[in-house]
């Protein structure tokens, strides 16, 4: 359900521009920079389409997939597997290729899908954070599923790079670079290091493990990999399950939000750090981010929490609009947090961030996710880059 004048006026007038039957997403054209947040109802999974062409997957999540007593609410329906359905969204989108499939931390809903979608899609390069700091145990059926990703991706020759953080070098524009000088993506963090703003200074977080008591030590979504994106003025964060606000008594080296914060600054459209759970989006990051709009990638009962929502809507953080797009708001989640989920602007939906040609203006569309035919439901927008 969309709850907002600007969702029914900006229906209208797609649908006065287009056939009255056409209610789909216009086709991606060059010079466009498109950002899609797949709702699967079982984790993330995002298809950025570069203005060149150029295709990147951020996560395959696939969380509760088989599990008949999953509690999870498979979009469109659970007929299929989650990678299945992104695989089939990516066709639907006429990608039938990836250039990059990023993996930003090893936990099933970021992972869990990435078998489906590689015996599917071909995939060119794949990047994960790496295995050496913070390896996955050897009996985490998740990470074990993954190492099979990588061997049928090797059997194809496609070997995984680990992420190389401050550098803005390894995400490149494949098909065209040189027509579009203006697109970059920076590595932001993932392990503990995080660019510091500066070249491709990094700094490391993290004190030495061996250094601190068993409960304190970094956390597998402390290890998320953070990525900017850039088209001229445009800018958007993603950062996976990153935290931002330490648990009480914890320290707090642990919000790895805050040292991003600092390196990245003012930023028009960030994706909403672990599913706007109890521990991201903290008053910092927020206030220093200053987004106006915000992807919230929602799939389980505790997506978003009722103080993070709180936070990010919170006016006396910064002027102007804070437009929250989440995937998946369940019915529990409605109910407790009360009045307040009446204020986003799309309570489920795959939601595709449209980037004008030269990164002046963004638009915002909702697409249904309860059907194969993914119909526009709102269309937002357009907002200026800043
Ligand atoms: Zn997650």
């Amino acid at each position: 359900m969309l709850r907002s004048a600007i969702a029914v006026v900006g229906l209208a007038l797609v649908l006065a521009s287009q056939t009255p039957a056409d209610d789909r997403l216009p086709p991606w054209t060059r010079g466009t920079l498109d950002y899609h947040q797949i709702s699967t109802g079982r984790g993330n999974a995002a298809l950025i389409v570069f203005p060149d062409g150029t295709t990147m997957l951020v996560d395959a999540g696939a969380a509760g997939d088989g599990q008949a007593m999953a509690d999870t609410e498979p979009r469109p329906n659970g007929s299929r597997t989650a990678g299945a359905w992104i695989a089939d969204y990516l066709h639907s989108m006429n990608v039938a290729r990836l250039d990059y499939a990023l993996l930003t931390h090893f936990h099933v809903d970021h992972i869990g899908g990435i078998n489906d979608v590689g015996d599917r899609v071909a995939i060119a390069t794949v990047i994960d954070r790496g295995h050496e700091y913070l390896t996955p145990p050897d009996d985490d059926a998740t990470f074990r599923k993954y190492r099979a990703f990588l061997q049928a991706q090797g059997a194809r020759g496609v070997m995984p790079e680990a992420i190389r953080v401050g550098r803005a070098d390894q995400i490149v524009l494949r098909r065209d670079r040189a027509a579009f000088p203006s697109v970059e993506v920076r590595n932001v963090a993932a392990n503990g290091d995080v660019w510091t703003g500066r070249g491709d200074e990094v700094t490391h977080i993290f004190p030495p493990p061996a250094s601190l008591r068993a409960e304190d030590r970094p956390s597998e979504n402390m290890c998320s990999i953070g990525l900017r994106l850039r088209y001229g003025r445009f800018d958007l964060f993603t950062g996976g399950d990153m935290p931002g606000v330490p648990d009480a008594g914890a320290p707090a080296w642990q919000s790895v939000e805050s040292a991003v914060a600092r390196a990245i600054g003012p930023t028009d459209v960030h994706v909403v750090n672990h599913h706007g759970s109890i521990d991201p989006e903290s008053e910092g990051f927020l206030s220093t981010l200053r987004s106006p709009v915000m992807i919230l990638p929602s799939w389980s009962p505790t997506h978003p929490s009722q103080d993070a929502l709180k936070r990010m809507l919170a006016s006396r953080l910064y002027p102007g609009p804070h437009d929250i797009f989440a995937t998946v708001l369940r019915a529990p989640t409605r109910a407790s947090i009360g009045a307040r989920a009446d204020q986003l602007k799309a309570d489920h939906g795959h939601i595709v961030l449209r980037v004008a040609p030269g990164g002046e203006s963004y638009r915002v569309f909702v697409l249904d996710d309860t059907t194969e035919a993914r119909a526009i439901l709102g269309v937002f927008g357009p907002y200026e880059a800043r």
